[in-house]
């Protein structure tokens, strides 16, 4: 069996890695006994034509992670505190803000790839958060 340039497996993950022609970019389609799995888009590609350090690294980055439609779908069901997550039914990072005494609104952050530098995933979030602040400020001047 040859290598393919376009896919590889995540060693020891049971992920596959998968170049997406019509994006243009690769994704981690990531296989899950509870769900169907699901496919992650990636910012990063290999920027050398040896592809195993970079399949390397992204192995390392989301070795521990859960599945991340099962994650979406526990926090989703069990709102509480601010947080963040990357959800398959938004297509992208999501923050959860609490809403009155029990309630929650999860809003999208348009970031779409999954392994998005945290500072920007986190700094779209802190916009949303204390949104609330500016506009109280705007209308105490
Ligand atoms: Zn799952």
């Amino acid at each position: 069996m040859s290598a393919s340039p376009f896919a590889a497996v995540l060693p020891g993950l049971g992920r596959q890695l998968c170049y997406i022609a019509v994006a243009d970019e690769w994704s981690i389609l990531w296989r899950c006994d509870h769900c169907r799995g699901v496919s992650v888009p990636l910012l990063r590609r290999p920027d050398t034509a040896d592809h195993s350090q970079w399949i390397a690294a992204v192995g390392e980055a989301t070795r521990g992670h859960g599945c991340p439609a099962c994650d979406a779908r526990t926090k989703r069901e069990t709102p509480g505190a601010t947080d963040v997550w990357w959800d398959p039914d938004a297509g992208g990072w999501v923050v959860c803000l609490p809403v009155g005494a029990e309630g929650s609104a999860v809003l999208p952050l348009e970031i779409r790839w999954f392994d998005a530098p945290r500072a920007l995933i986190y700094s779209a979030a802190a916009d949303l958060v204390y949104a609330d602040d500016a506009f109280s400020r705007a209308e105490e001047a």
